[in-house]
């Protein structure tokens, strides 16, 4: 979970510096890329709020809140951010190629996660979320 990312995000930064060398490519890609995951720690403490656990970082890294809270926020893995980074990308003049590195970065993210994790079809579209309330059976098998 912490560094299986950092591969394909490196490649893709890599890939924008061997166009345009600029070191900032690979900055964008691994904050879209790698850090996307951080939102683990919003369904995470989520959970520690509601079940009163002390916070640990076994626990964190375990993954198992989320079966035990039977919900999946993970509110950066979705779809619709890396369409929001195009439309975002087009009215910015100059600067498309930051916003399509970070494009590339976050949807190798979530076809790796999407390959990987065995969620449903439509699992990482923040509305499909949001219209199941969030639970973790609308998400994936248990
Ligand atoms: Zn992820």
């Amino acid at each position: 979970m912490l560094f299986e990312h950092i591969p394909a995000s490196v490649a893709v930064g890599g890939l924008f510096w061997w166009f345009d060398p600029n070191p900032v490519y690979f900055f964008i890609a691994l904050v879209f890329g790698w850090l996307v995951d951080v939102d683990h720690l919003f369904d995470y403490l989520l959970w520690v709020k509601r079940s009163c656990c002390k916070p640990s970082i076994r626990d964190f890294i375990s993954g198992k809140y989320f079966k035990d809270s039977m919900k999946i926020y993970v509110p950066f893995h979705a779809w619709e951010w890396a369409l929001l980074l195009v439309l975002i990308g087009i009215q910015s003049g100059g600067r498309m190629r930051y916003f399509l590195c970070a494009t590339f970065a976050l949807m190798l993210h979530l076809i790796h996660d999407q390959l990987t994790n065995k969620p449903f079809l439509f699992s990482y579209l923040i509305s499909y979320r949001v219209y199941h309330d969030n639970r973790i059976e609308s998400f994936c098998r248990l």
